[in-house]
């Protein structure tokens, strides 16, 4: 029997400790998985009228509270007031989005097999779905899950990031006042040593995890010796191309934009702007002038826009990346500097020059720092985009949109392609990643479908016997 771990928060924007939580040892949290399991078995068996009801209330109370789920998010992981409150908004959308298309995704689909036999595929739940989460979207990313999950038929056991544990418990409590069933959400609050043990665990029918590669791996090899279905949402190193064609102003902004999503802390977000010889002095000016504007801030002020890092281990990770990048030839043009003061601040942060061989060019960084890579032609644009581990999200920038439609549709090799937008998750939009990113999808039908059983009945009027090929 594992410990019980005590999980202790820390406010990342003065680095003082906050609330502590006893956790479940790994007997109690492979209990609730049965007690998942348990209330699956009920669960299954509801009329989507009912789940729609329910799925709306859960909306509901998000709304009702968004003010203090986003003071939770601050508190333990230094997102702004402002993003905090857009994320449980963009929650509470995704509730309804799958309260209300839910039951037409996943209708009986008839299939024609000819000879008087009537045959169809139809969609039921898989059981308890066991989701690692990790901490920079904390409610969006478990909701993200959940409702689809929840509205397919199936329970679920979250398994929250150490360091957001008011928040992973706020996560079930929200889906207790809106009146689900006693047990079919519960959260589970052990470290990542426990993991293997509840994906093994005859509870548990599938697993999803969104983080890190590491973590992706160590996931996908017990969902491997276990034999289950496993969803895998990891880090990404997004390119954006910048064509000489592009409106160098609006480039810098959206660009500017898609880098500082949460802070930099997002997995979709352009990390790599890949700009075509040409434009690439003009390009490196608007973007440096774009990321000097953004400041800084304290995170519970409500005009702040940019509040610190998650913890001050993550920002000197960041810095060392930034270090060594600069040491193999990366030129700083703003940022790159540790703010003398308690918490885990870092400014935005822009290099050019960025190569092959430099962190910025070959590592995903979970921060607030943009790499320009400069390419010969779009050719050349493509082919470095595409050099990379990841594939996640992607984008170009160009005045000529057929153009930009072909490279989007084409050529990135990621999950997902904006011509002239932020890259970004959207309910009604299937998301996921190729390559390191991960495999599976999550958000609109392909979301949904991942954590069902695609099954063919095939009902004749008369019992008769077909040859058998397998
Ligand atoms: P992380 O360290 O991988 O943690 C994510 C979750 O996995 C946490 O719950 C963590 O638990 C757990 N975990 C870590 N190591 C594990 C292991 N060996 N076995 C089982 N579980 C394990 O990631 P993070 O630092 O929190 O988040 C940043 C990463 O997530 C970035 O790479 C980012 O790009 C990626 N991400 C991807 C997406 C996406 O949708 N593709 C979205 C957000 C973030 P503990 O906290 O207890 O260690």
């Amino acid at each position: 029997m594992a410990d019980r771990k005590r999980f202790q928060t820390v406010d990342p924007a003065t680095g003082e400790p906050g609330r502590a939580y006893d956790g479940h040892t790994r007997d109690e949290a492979l209990a609730i998985a049965a007690q998942a399991r348990e209330a699956f078995l009920a669960w299954r068996r509801t009329g989507f009228d009912e789940r729609r009801r329910l799925m709306r209330r859960a909306a509901e109370v998000l709304r009702a509270r968004r003010d203090e789920f986003a003071a939770l998010m601050t508190d333990e992981m230094g997102k702004t007031l402002t993003d905090g409150r857009a994320e449980i908004d963009k929650c509470a959308v995704h509730c309804e989005f799958f309260a209300d298309h839910a039951e037409a995704m996943l209708a009986r689909e008839p299939a024609e097999i000819g000879g008087g036999t009537r045959a169809f595929v139809t969609f039921n739940p898989l059981g308890v779905v066991l989701a690692v989460m990790p901490w920079n979207f904390p409610f969006w990313q478990a909701i993200r899950f959940a409702a689809p999950a929840l509205m397919a038929g199936n329970g679920a056991v979250l398994k929250h990031a150490s360091n957001v544990p008011g928040c992973a418990l706020a996560i079930e409590a929200l889906f207790r006042e809106a009146g689900f069933p006693e047990n079919l959400f519960r959260t589970v609050l052990v470290g990542s040593a426990d993991v293997a043990a509840l994906i093994e665990s005859r509870d548990v029918a599938a697993v999803t995890l969104t983080g890190s590669v590491a973590a992706g791996r160590s996931v996908a090899e017990a969902a491997g010796r276990a034999l289950k279905k496993v969803v895998l949402e990891l880090g990404g190193s997004d390119a954006y191309l910048v064509l000489e064609d592009a409106d160098i102003g609006a480039a810098a902004k959206v660009a500017a934009t898609a880098r500082m999503v949460n802070g930099g802390q997002s997995c979709i977000a352009g990390k790599r702007f890949i700009v075509v010889e040409e434009v690439a002095e003009a390009f490196e000016r608007a973007l440096a002038d774009e990321m000097r504007a953004i400041r800084f801030g304290d995170p519970r002020a409500e005009d702040t826009r940019f509040g610190p890092l998650v913890s001050v281990e993550a920002r000197d990770e960041i810095h060392r990346q930034v270090e060594t990048t600069l040491m193999r030839g990366g030129r700083l043009l703003v940022g790159g500097w540790v703010p003398d003061q308690p918490g885990a601040w870092y400014p935005p942060t822009v290099i050019a020059d960025v190569r092959p061989g430099q962190p910025a060019h070959d590592e995903e960084i979970f921060g607030p720092v943009a790499a320009i890579i400069r390419a010969r032609d779009e050719a050349d644009a493509i082919r470095i985009a595409n050099d990379s581990e990841f594939g996640l999200g992607s984008g170009v920038l160009t005045t000529d949109l057929a153009r930009g439609e072909r490279i989007a549709a084409e050529e990135l090799e990621a999950g997902l392609s904006f011509v002239n937008q932020n890259v970004r998750s959207d309910p009604r939009l299937p998301f996921g990643g190729v390559k390191h990113s991960g495999h599976g999808r999550e958000c609109g039908r392909y979301g949904l479908l991942e954590f069902v059983n695609i099954k063919t009945v095939v009902v004749a009027g008369a019992p008769s016997a077909e040859p058998a090929a397998g």
